[in-house]
């Protein structure tokens, strides 16, 4: 890591250090929780922008989930996951860190799960669950989505290897870095949307939601 970003890590170490607990657990087990720097950007987002109504696709153990709830206890989090031991480590956390209210998760294939969210529009969609898979989750959520709203996407530059493909030997994280290249170009393409990459962390995108053209 360059020293700029452990100095700023540095500085950010006593935010939220209550949910942050969570983070030792998600090393020791291997579960990718969102970046420090990444999820203090989406928060500064968070109070620009002031959704109330965040979807979220990839639970995991709750931990974006909370922090992004935590920035208002009027914010409301619509999260999907699919991996039953993720649903029952989340569910313990919501309720252990008292967000059961301001969370509701859905489980399941986010794919399979259009109708458990059509019936709501929601301010912000964040996409951080299967990488090869965000075009799809891309195309079928934001239907729901406000304009003006906001779409996070998480690790469009997964491992460095979306920038630099040949470095990977495996054929799945191959296909699947394929798939996020792909993704970041039809991203840049889409007319409703202005997109902006950042080069923090394991990448993240901000799409905004124009008028429908
Ligand atoms: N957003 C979390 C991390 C999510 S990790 C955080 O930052 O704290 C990605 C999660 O997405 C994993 O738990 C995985 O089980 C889940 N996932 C992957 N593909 C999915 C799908 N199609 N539907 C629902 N969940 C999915
Ligand atoms: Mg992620």
């Amino acid at each position: 890591m360059d020293k700029n970003h452990l100095y700023v890590l540095s500085l950010l170490e006593h935010n939220n250090v209550d949910i942050e607990s969570l983070r030792p657990y998600a090393e020791r087990h291997k579960v990718p929780i969102v970046d420090k720097v990444s999820l203090e950007m989406i928060k500064q987002t968070i109070r620009l922008h002031k959704p109330i109504h965040i979807l979220e696709i990839g639970t995991a153990i709750g931990y974006s989930a909370m922090q992004f709830a935590s920035v208002d206890r009027n914010i409301q989090v619509t999260t999907i996951e699919r991996d039953e031991s993720m649903i029952n480590l989340a569910r313990t956390n919501f309720k252990q860190f008292g967000y059961e209210q301001q969370i509701n998760l859905i489980e399941g294939n986010a794919l399979e799960q259009f109708e458990s969210v059509e019936d709501k529009q929601f301010d912000m969609i964040f996409i951080d669950a299967a990488k090869a898979q965000s075009l799809k989750f891309f195309q079928l959520f934001t239907p729901l989505l406000k304009t003006g709203g906001v779409v996070i996407t998480d690790n469009v530059l997964y491992h460095g290897f979306v920038s630099d493909i040949d470095v990977v030997r495996t054929r799945n994280v191959r296909q699947m870095v394929k798939k996020v290249q792909q993704y970041n170009e039809w991203l840049m393409q889409q007319p409703n949307f202005n997109t902006n990459f950042l080069n923090i962390d394991d990448g993240l995108a901000i799409s905004i939601k124009g008028e429908s053209k």
